[in-house]
Formats: structure tokens, C-alpha cells, sequence
């Protein structure tokens, strides 16, 4: 149980990957896409549009359903409905809203299989994945449902001089339009909506273009949960086809971005410039991840760690490890043993079990890797590079890749895959190394491997990271747990899955009674 939470709650259960029982199911829903077209076009007041557009699966390049640009009447209609039905949403309060969440959580679990089989489809995610990202969904419904009985229901009584009565309230701001990413294609976008539901905002969700079908699959759902049609609308579509009338629009009250750092700052000018009320922007945005590995770490631990966090996932985690920077005394040892590791990973269709690492989103992707790697055979040196025969003929598939590079400087921007960089330093080098990660001007996730005590709270004090993981990996953040998000480019905060975070989606009244 979570203990700063209004009521107790438990984290969302997994699945025994071992259990026939529990997984042929789900094998058996990915199997039935075979073929499959699902609807991934816009959601405007409760009606579904069809779409001209397909949406590719990444690891076959095959169709799997049908998405479109919502257009500028379309987005027009939704803040119409959503300004005018907040109020009453906003009057409904925290506990009733709090019930329908739930009811969001309950669905997601019943429709577990179908879920997961959208996920590993349309974003070439592995089950392993796809399982992961429908429980931290689940997790944000009931965690931000909870948030809502605790602080939207009843006000906060305030001390006052004789004769004088006090009172806070929080209550929603208006409608929020929440932009978030392909790579947690349900879990981010179910997070930032069910976060402004929570507070009482009205809201029109937009979802990354690559993956709109289960975000629609989410919206259908959040529906059939109780959640008003007028008040919740998908919006797809390209960021250049639908954000400028979706951002420029006066009826906008605040906005939750999840995506990389230079599409936040264009969104964070284009909100300054328009007409109508300032606008909060909550922006989480990528990284530049650093592990810390000393003379003193476990070697084999600080491999699978290495794995887990530069690696899985195809390295398409915003707090996916990029610089690894090693104690030059135990640096050829551990070195070999990644190796070797690197070897044993397969790439491959996300839907098998024994697949270790599948796709990357799309084309576009892989030619930033690909570029990156071309001009890393010129300025690194090679340490590992994935044999390329055992590509998968089709679909954007690109296997792992680790280079030693001298410093830093020659990362100035996130490379978005499985493409690890190593850096070697003495000990004495330490500070400067810690310097170098602040210098980078990222602050998200931050790993270390020390047994030396005392070091981890010495450095925790000083590196500029939303994440530090002392350890162990540096992925997987838990709802209610490890509350997520970071600094600088990396974001605004606050953290998702955190207890601070429903505040930022909130206006806040007080009420002064002469008695
Ligand atoms: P992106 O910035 O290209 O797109 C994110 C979203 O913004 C998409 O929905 C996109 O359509 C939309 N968008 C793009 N231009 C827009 C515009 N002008 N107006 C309105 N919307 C616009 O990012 P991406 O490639 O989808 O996601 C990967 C990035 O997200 C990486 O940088 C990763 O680190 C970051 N990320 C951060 C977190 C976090 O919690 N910090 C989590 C996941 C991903």
C-alpha cells in the first residue's frame, strides 16, 4: 500500500510470463491482427471519423489500421463542447470522478489481451512491453483517482482571526490539451488524461501520429467508463497538421506535453505568443542519461543493468541509459562481459516471447540511427555492433550498438535507440565527470554502482537528475513509487505518478467568510 495516498491502493498485478494459462491468450489476440484495421481517426463529441491515412506496423511495414488529420472544424467543435461541459465536470468532484476512473482502470484490465496486441502491433513494442505499459496505465487511473477524493473533494480549512472563516479549493483550470509521444503509446497518454479528468478539466488528447489507434481504443474506453463524451476528445493527427489550431485556440487553459525537448520549447513560444489567458505548460522531455560505474560494483549486476537500460525496449525509453561512464581499473573486464551479452540478444517480431528487442518506431527513426552510427565509426571506437545478418529482412529493425567515445562533447543532442556510448575516467576524475553530466543541461535519470558507502547520497546531492537509481537499472519507474520526471531540457515537472502532480493541472480559490 502507498502511504501518502487518500485510500490504500496496490500497484497493478503482472503476468507469469511462464504460464501458459496467462499467456496464450494474449498470443492467441496478437495472432487475431492478422489483417486487422483498426480505427485510429478522431473522436469528436462521442462520433468516430474514419480515416483516409494507414498506420504501419513498424516490425512488418503491413497495415494495421486507419488514422487522419482532425480538421480545424473538428477541433473547433471539441473546445466548444468541452469549455461549455467543464463547469458541470468541475461541480461533479473529486470522489464521483475518482469512481469513473476507476472504472477506466477495471476496463483496461478486462480488455488486457487486446490492448497489449494494439501496442505490439502499431508501436513494435514486445509483450513484455506492452504488459508493463497497460499496468502503469491502470496505475495512473486509480493513482490520480485517488489524488482526486483526496484534494478535489472537500476544501482545505484555514486557520483565521476571530470572526473570519478560511477555506482552499482546488478545482480545474478549463481545457487542457495533452500531447504525448508514441514510445508509452497508452500508458503516457492515459496518464496525462486522466490526470486533467482527475482535476476537472475538460480535455482534447492528442496522441503521437505513429499511434493512434490505441490511443482511440483509450478514448472508446474512457467513454464506455463514464467519462462525458463533450468532455474528452481525440484529436489525431501530424503536430504540423493540427498544433497550430489546437495550441492557438484562447480557450486553451493549460497544455501537458510529453516528447522531445525541441518540440516543447516550440510549443512553449507558440503559447506565448497567442492571445487569451497565460498558459501553464507542463513539458516532459528527453535525455541524456548517465551510469556512473565504479572500481567497486558487482560486474555481472552492473552488466544486466546495462541491458535492461540501454537496450530493451529498443532503447526508445526517455530514460534509457546513452553514456556509460567506467573506472578505468575494472573497465576491459566489465567491457568484455557486455560484450558478450550483446551477443546473446536477439532482435526480432516484438510478439514472440524470446524476442529480446524489436523494431524501432519508424523509417525516420532508423535513418537518425543510422546517421548517427555512420558518423560514429568515424569519431569512436567500436566495441560492439550487432550482426547485421541477423537483421530482420524487413520492418525498421536496428540492433544494438556500443562505441568509446573520449568525452561527452561529442553528444549534444538525445540519440533516440539502442546505441550506447562509454566513457572511461580515473578516479581522481570523479568531480569532473559529474561536472560534465551537469554541463550537459539534460536532468533526467541518473544510475550509479557503488558498494563505496556514502558515495550515492554525496552524488545524489550534487547530479542534476529528476531519477537516480543506485544499483540497480535505471528504467521501469513505478506509479506511486518512483514518481517520474526530470529537469532542465529534460522538463518542467512535476512527476508523473507522483503526489505533486495533480496541483499543476489545478486552479486554486480560497473563500474569506466575515463571520
Ligand atoms: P515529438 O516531440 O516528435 O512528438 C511528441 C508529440 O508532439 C507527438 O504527439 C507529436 O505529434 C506532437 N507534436 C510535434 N510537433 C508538434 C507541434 N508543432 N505542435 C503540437 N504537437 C506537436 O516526440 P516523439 O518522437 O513522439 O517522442 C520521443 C521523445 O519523447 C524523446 O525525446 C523522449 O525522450 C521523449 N519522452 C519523454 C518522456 C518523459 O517522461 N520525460 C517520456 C517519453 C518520451
Amino acid at each position: 500500500y502507498i502511504g501518502h495516498e487518500a485510500l490504500p491502493r496496490k500497484n497493478s498485478h503482472g503476468i507469469e510470463l511462464t504460464d501458459p494459462i496467462a499467456v496464450e491468450p494474449m498470443q492467441q489476440a496478437v495472432a487475431a491482427t492478422t489483417g486487422a484495421s483498426w480505427a485510429g481517426g478522431p473522436i469528436v463529441n462521442g462520433v468516430a471519423s474514419k480515416g483516409e491515412q494507414t498506420v504501419v506496423n513498424p516490425a512488418s511495414g503491413e497495415p494495421v489500421g486507419h488514422t487522419a488529420d482532425t480538421d480545424a472544424a473538428q477541433i473547433d467543435q471539441a473546445f466548444t463542447a468541452a469549455a461549455d461541459s467543464q463547469r458541470a465536470w468541475n461541480r461533479l468532484g473529486g470522489n464521483a470522478r475518482a469512481d469513473i476512473l476507476d472504472k477506466v482502470a477495471d476496463l483496461y484490465e478486462q480488455h488486457l489481451n487486446e490492448l497489449v496486441a494494439i501496442i505490439c502491433r502499431e508501436a513494435g513494442r514486445t509483450l513484455n512491453d506492452g504488459i508493463s505499459e497497460v499496468r502503469e496505465a491502470v496505475d495512473f487511473c486509480r493513482y490520480y483517482a485517488n489524488g482526486a477524493r483526496k484534494h478535489f473533494s472537500e476544501p482545505t480549512l484555514l486557520p483565521g482571526p476571530t470572526g473570519e472563516s478560511n477555506e482552499l479549493s482546488l478545482c480545474g483550470r478549463g481545457v487542457f490539451v495533452c500531447i504525448s509521444p508514441w514510445n508509452f503509446p497508452l500508458a503516457i497518454f492515459t496518464g496525462q488524461v486522466v490526470a486533467a479528468l482527475a482535476a476537472g478539466n475538460g480535455v482534447l488528447a492528442k496522441p503521437a501520429e505513429q499511434t493512434p489507434c490505441i490511443a482511440h481504443r483509450a478514448v472508446q474506453l474512457m467513454h464506455e467508463a463514464g467519462v462525458p463524451e463533450k468532455i474528452l476528445h481525440l484529436i489525431t493527427g501530424t503536430g504540423a497538421a493540427v498544433g497550430k489550431p489546437l495550441l492557438d485556440d484562447p480557450r486553451v487553459a493549460g497544455v501537458a506535453f510529453t516528447g522531445s525537448t525541441e518540440t516543447a520549447k516550440h510549443i512553449n513560444m507558440q503559447l506565448a505568443a497567442k492571445d487569451g489567458p497565460i498558459v501553464p505548460l507542463i513539458a516532459e522531455t528527453g535525455g541524456q542519461n548517465v551510469m556512473i560505474v565504479d572500481s567497486t560494483a558487482l560486474p555481472e549486476q552492473v552488466v544486466d543493468d546495462v541491458i535492461q537500460s540501454a537496450f530493451l525496449s529498443a532503447g526508445q525509453r526517455c530514460s534509457a541509459l546513452r553514456i556509460l561512464c567506467v573506472q578505468d581499473v575494472i573497465a576491459d573486464n566489465l567491457l568484455s562481459m557486455l560484450k558478450g551479452a550483446c551477443d546473446e540478444l536477439t532482435l526480432g517480431d516484438p510478439s514472440k516471447l524470446d524476442t529480446d528487442i524489436g523494431p524501432v518506431i519508424d523509417e525516420k527513426a532508423l535513418g537518425l540511427l543510422e546517421t548517427h552510427r555512420a558518423r560514429m565509426q568515424q569519431e569512436a571506437k567500436p566495441l560492439f555492433a550487432f550482426d547485421e545478418a541477423k537483421r530482420p529482412q524487413r520492418g525498421t529493425f536496428f540492433g544494438p550498438q556500443v562505441v568509446e567515445i573520449e568525452n561527452f562533447d561529442l553528444l549534444k543532442r538525445e540519440v533516440f535507440g539502442p546505441f550506447l556510448h562509454v566513457v572511461r575516467f580515473k578516479a581522481e576524475e570523479l568531480e569532473d565527470v559529474i561536472r560534465r553530466i551537469n554541463a550537459t543541461g539534460y536532468g533526467l535519470t541518473f544510475g550509479l554502482h557503488s558498494r563505496i558507502e556514502g558515495r550515492a547520497g554525496a552524488i545524489f546531492k550534487r547530479v542534476d537528475a529528476g531519477n537516480c537509481y543506485v544499483n540497480r537499472d535505471m528504467v521501469g519507474a513505478v506509479v506511486g513509487v518512483n514518481p517520474f520526471g526530470g529537469m532542465g531540457l529534460s522538463g518542467t515537472g512535476p512527476k508523473a505518478g507522483g503526489p505533486h502532480y495533480l496541483f499543476r493541472f489545478a486552479n486554486e480559490k480560497t473563500k474569506t467568510v466575515n463571520t
